[in-house]
């Protein structure tokens, strides 16, 4: 069949389990401390999500949860548990994968 486009996945730096689809990236501009870039994915997979905590972030308060690698435990981003800004809603119950901390897997 032509055509057939497979989905393009990024993996964990460290041991390349898949952890989310490229279509799935939300937004490409977010930061994570120290000018590190950032993607917020809708959608996440094979990762781990640790403990709940309220956090000052660049743009507020907000609860997240780092998350972790569910093969080799490495921290890869945080997931928005709870956003309490309106026009920071829209990144609840996403998850940030650090730039860096992610590779592409065969693209
Ligand atoms: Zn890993």
């Amino acid at each position: 069949m032509a055509g057939v486009i497979l989905p393009r996945f990024y993996g964990c730096y460290n041991c390349r389990k898949p952890v989310a689809r490229h279509d799935d990236i939300v937004s490409k501009y977010f930061v994570a401390g120290h000018r590190k870039r950032a993607f917020l994915f809708s959608h996440v997979v094979n990762v781990v999500a640790g403990p709940k905590e309220d956090r000052r972030l660049i743009t507020g308060v907000h609860m997240v949860a780092d998350v972790h690698c569910s093969d080799c435990g490495k921290v890869l981003g945080w997931r928005y548990e709870k956003v309490y800004e309106e026009a920071h809603k829209y990144k609840e119950d996403k998850t940030v994968l650090v730039k860096y901390k992610i590779v592409k897997l065969d693209w």
